[in-house]
């Protein structure tokens, strides 16, 4: 039985991790940190709050005291560390709160747990710093450069993706220097429920139920490797289960897209939800009039991101052949699971999008 804290576990990926975890290790105790930026959603996590082995604590992984009070008081053994400012736009434009909480948080974090772990009167035997990471660390590929394995140079191009490296770079020396027993996974892009709808996947797919124009950056070639956010889950709970202390572990989806065709299938798919489903024309009035002349026709071009990176792929052989790791979706299987998750679930992005959930929020804390 583990005692997991969980940072971040409000935000998408580790919502979606929280729900994997409690749903396959029920004895487990899971304890989730959230500062709940704009990202941060708790209702994210509306369907564990009430069990027995969950608890919830609302602050920020940059205060010392905090986490080394949950550490103890909770008896942690396992810390899965997905907290961080995350969007790239964001830290293009406000780089400051990427330093903050990117790289001091996880200092943090890791200067606790060396703390509460390692300088007590005895080691904590078995004890784990799990730290997610990303594929951008990396930097860009040409469309002939061979996948990004572990072994690929850091080449960070933007302030997010290095504040994230230099945070793998700590955690690293943490364990190099201190014994501290880590390990560090760099995944490619994720999408499933929950995404902030920001992004481009849930984005796409809320304009064109509000028949609002879809903004394609620069040619709309970018490539990325999808990841459907469940096998991330999966993939993290293998390195924890089996992984080395000390390594970094790629996990990928194996599904390289161009930005644009991924716009056009969901297009699709969206269109071929309100034939099969006409309900869903008087839900969405809007969108049936986009629907009525081809949603494709919405797609805008915009001009770049600065420093638009563009490719990302990811080689996964090391996970896959040391840890027998096999994403469980395909991309069509996962968009088509995304696409009907959004249109079932108006409520949950609704009231991220219109400021209700800030305002509520802000009565709450
Ligand atoms: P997210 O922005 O949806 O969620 C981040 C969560 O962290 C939010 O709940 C937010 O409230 C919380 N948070 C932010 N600052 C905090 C602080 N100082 N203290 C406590 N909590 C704080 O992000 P995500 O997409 O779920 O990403 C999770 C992790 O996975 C990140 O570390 C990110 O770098 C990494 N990652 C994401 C992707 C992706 O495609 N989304 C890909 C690769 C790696």
């Amino acid at each position: 039985m583990k005692k997991l804290l969980v940072t971040g576990g409000a935000g998408f990926i580790g919502a979606n991790f929280v729900h994997y975890w409690m749903k396959k290790y029920p004895a487990d105790k899971v304890v989730v940190l959230d500062a709940l930026t704009y990202a941060g959603n708790i209702a994210n996590l509306d369907s564990v709050k009430d069990e027995a082995k969950f608890t919830f604590v609302h602050g920020n992984i940059c205060d010392h005291a905090l986490i080394e009070n949950l550490l103890v008081e909770h008896e942690i053994d396992t810390l899965v560390h997905f907290a961080a400012e995350s969007h790239v736009d964001r830290s293009i434009t406000g780089p400051d709160a990427f330093i903050k909480t990117n790289i001091m948080g996880t200092y943090n974090l890791l200067k606790a747990a060396k703390k509460v772990w390692l300088d007590g009167e005895s080691i904590l035997e078995g004890h784990r710093f799990h730290h997610v990471s990303t594929d951008e660390v990396y930097g860009t590929l040409s469309l002939t450069d061979p996948a990004f394995t572990e072994e690929t140079a850091y080449a960070p191009n933007s302030p997010y993706s290095a504040s994230k490296a230099a945070s793998d770079h700590l955690v690293r020396a943490y364990h190099h220097t201190y014994g501290l027993n880590v390990t560090t996974s760099n995944c490619s892009n994720n999408y499933g429920p929950f995404h902030f709808p920001e992004k481009l996947i849930p984005l796409v797919i809320t304009n064109i139920l509000h028949d609002k124009n879809l903004p394609i950056y620069g040619d709309g070639q970018q490539i990325r490797d999808w990841l459907y956010v469940e096998d991330h889950a999966y993939g993290i709970d293998l390195i924890l289960q089996n992984g080395r202390v000390g390594e970094n572990y790629n996990i990928g989806g194996d599904n390289e897209w161009a930005n644009i065709d991924i716009v056009k299938t969901i297009s699709k798919l969206v269109e071929q939800e309100f034939v099969i489903n006409p309900s869903l024309a008087t839900r969405f009035p809007n969108a049936k009039a986009a629907i009525a002349q081809n949603t494709e026709s919405l797609i805008t071009y915009v001009n770049d991101r600065p420093g638009h990176d563009r490719r990302y792929a990811i080689d996964a052989t090391k996970t896959n052949n040391e840890l027998s790791y096999k994403p469980k979706e395909t991309f069509e299987s996962g968009i088509a699971k995304t696409v009907s998750w959004y249109l079932n679930n108006e409520k949950w992005w609704q009231s991220v999008m219109d400021g209700s959930y800030q305002s509520w929020i802000a009565e709450q804390y």
